[in-house]
């Protein structure tokens, strides 16, 4: 395509569609096209290989599996509207895997019995679904995806913290192979659950997700995992209640600029819904609050701003002047920044007013305080005495310790030495494999195109004829194109009828690491032209040094 789709929002989707590797089908449903499924498949073969190597053995899981499996984890209510669902003639019903915890925990307890049959990890390369919310971005945030997920059985911990740190190893490998940037943050759970767990990051501008890095002690966790600690407050003699007209001022910073207060001294109160029941979060106005930091505390599976008539209803007051004061049953939870912190500035529960000199215990009663703020660059490293960097990354990969979520629930056991039963425990570990290609491309792109990492490139050279029309352009075209085929080397001829200012910008936009340019005035002086795509470098050489200096390149651009 030579214009920017304009439903496409970021460069990689843009890119995708552009460069002719997807087309959309329906919300969040693509096909694949050729050049899309050669990526695809090279990402998929360096996993592959990877996981091979780990000792992982390759299985093929259905896409269909029963509700009654999924009933009995509780996650056929648990994983809500996201579980896609469907019934067949019969009107049994079955869930469409959006990941196989259920269905190998079964597999494996039926097969699987005796202490030495353990240690084991099966994956598979397979399609999932998910009735995301809002699918986006192309095949990054797909209903319909590719997904490589592993899962490891253990009868002892040890062994599986084994695995977990191999599979670590495995994927550090994979990103590294693929020759992209990315980074292993500490990260929450989710629906998966589990104890620990790590995702894979390639950093990109435009990624969803926020880390925090140290530089100094290498922590790195994903923001919503990240606590915030703060120095304690020296203690102020408390001042009395007062409170004041605020016509018209509602935000942080109309409240902060009309009373002259700096939002550090002021608290926000948030009113969400917890699984249907309103709570009253606070955090310092200077902060920001992190919904799955206050979703974890209140233990709840959905979280929602409150509406506007709840919040009428529950203050008094219209949305920008709440306070904690006089809640009735509302909970109130506070964020640590606020803890000892006196003579703080908060919404009077009043159109129009705030308080001055509010202080927590005196004028109203704090349930919890807890950790309920979004890390920020410069807050000091929770493990050193180093301070965090704020990054943007794409989640392509995310590894678990489930230890006996799975098995416990479907009684998934194994005979020890002893001949006594016990739980078998668990690891999972899970690669999107459209993801990682989008996430290649969001982090490799310029004004021209996709730059793809040699590893996954559709093809490694494109062999640019650039008057295809000349007997001798042709021979010696056909000629090198062979000789590199009975190399092993992956190219493209583009013996197209096109001018060559088209053929380059096709060969940039697709981002073939490696262009030879062979032209008619160029061959009759004895040389054709390589051309670098990652920084536009340009050389001439003989044709019959083509080869091997192909070959050299693709070593030198190979990870
Ligand atoms: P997210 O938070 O982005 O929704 P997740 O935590 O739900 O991801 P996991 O359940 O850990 O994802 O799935 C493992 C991997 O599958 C993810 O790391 C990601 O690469 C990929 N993945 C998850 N959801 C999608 C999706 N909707 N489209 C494409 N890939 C996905
Ligand atoms: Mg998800």
């Amino acid at each position: 395509m030579r214009e920017t789709p304009a439903d496409a929002e970021i460069p990689s989707h843009q890119l995708m569609l552009r460069a002719g590797l997807i087309r959309k089908l329906a919300a969040g449903v693509y096909n694949y096209l050729p050049l899309g499924l050669k990526v695809l498949r090279k990402f998929e073969n360096i996993v592959r290989a990877e996981m091979n190597l780990a000792g992982a053995q390759e299985v093929l899981l259905p896409t269909l599996a029963p509700a009654s499996l999924w009933r009995q984890t509780g996650r056929w209510e648990a994983y809500g509207p996201e579980l896609m669902r469907i019934t067949d003639r019969h009107k049994r019903e079955f869930a469409l895997g959006p990941t196989h915890e259920e269905v190998i925990t079964d597999l494996v307890r039926r097969e699987v019995k005796s202490y030495r049959q353990f240690p084991l990890t099966l994956y598979q390369i397979q399609t999932k679904f998910r009735d995301e919310i809002r699918p986006r971005f192309g095949v990054m945030r797909g209903r319909e995806f590719g997904m490589k997920d592993a899962y490891s059985f253990h009868t002892n911990q040890d062994d599986l913290d084994k695995t977990y740190w191999e599979m670590y190893e495995v994927y550090s490998n994979i990103f590294k192979r693929c020759g992209l940037k990315f980074q292993a943050v500490e990260a929450e759970s989710g629906p998966i659950g589990g104890s620990s767990s790590h995702e894979f990051m390639v950093l990109a501008g435009n990624g969803e997700d926020l880390i925090l890095a140290c530089p100094k002690c290498h922590y790195a966790a994903n923001r919503e995992k990240t606590p915030v600690g703060y120095l304690k407050p020296a203690s102020q003699e408390q001042l009395p209640l007062t409170k004041v007209a605020t016509p018209g001022q509602r935000t942080i910073a109309e409240v902060s600029a009309f009373l002259k207060v700096q939002p550090s001294a002021m608290i926000k109160t948030l009113l969400y819904q917890g699984d249907g029941q309103t709570v009253a979060a606070l955090i310092r106005g200077d902060r920001t609050l992190n919904e799955t930091k206050l979703k974890n505390h209140l233990k709840v599976s959905t979280l929602v701003l409150a509406n506007e008539t709840t919040v009428r209803e529950v203050t008094g007051a219209e949305t920008g002047y709440a306070g904690p004061f006089n809640l009735g049953k509302t909970p109130i939870v506070a964020d640590l920044s606020l803890a000892g912190r006196d003579n703080l500035v908060s919404g009077a529960n009043e159109n129009n007013f705030h308080y001055q000199n509010v202080n927590a215990g005196r004028d109203f009663r704090v349930e919890a305080y807890v950790d309920l703020a979004n890390a920020e660059e410069n807050d000091p490293c929770p493990k050193c005495e180093g301070t965090l960097s704020e990054m943007r990354g794409i989640e392509v990969g995310h590894i678990f310790k489930l230890g006996t979520k799975y098995s416990a629930a479907l009684n998934a056991t194994f005979l020890d030495e002893k001949g006594e039963a016990k739980p078998i425990i668990m690891g999972c570990y899970g690669i999107g494999t459209g993801r990682t290609i989008a996430a290649a491309i969001e982090q490799n792109h310029d004004e021209n195109g996709i730059i793809w990492p040699l590893p996954i490139a559709p093809y490694q050279v494109v062999l640019t004829s650039l008057d295809p029309k000349y007997p001798e352009v042709n021979k010696a075209s056909e000629r090198i194109y062979r000789e590199l085929i009975l190399k092993n080397v992956d190219v493209i001829w583009d013996e197209r009828d096109e001018r060559p200012g088209v053929k380059f910008k096709d060969a940039d936009l697709l981002g073939i690491p490696i262009r030879i340019n062979i032209g008619k005035r160029k061959l009759r002086e004895g040389k054709v032209e390589i051309r670098l795509r990652h920084d536009q470098s340009c050389f001439e050489l003989s044709p019959i040094e083509v080869i091997s200096r192909v070959q050299e390149l693709i070593q030198t651009l190979s990870p």
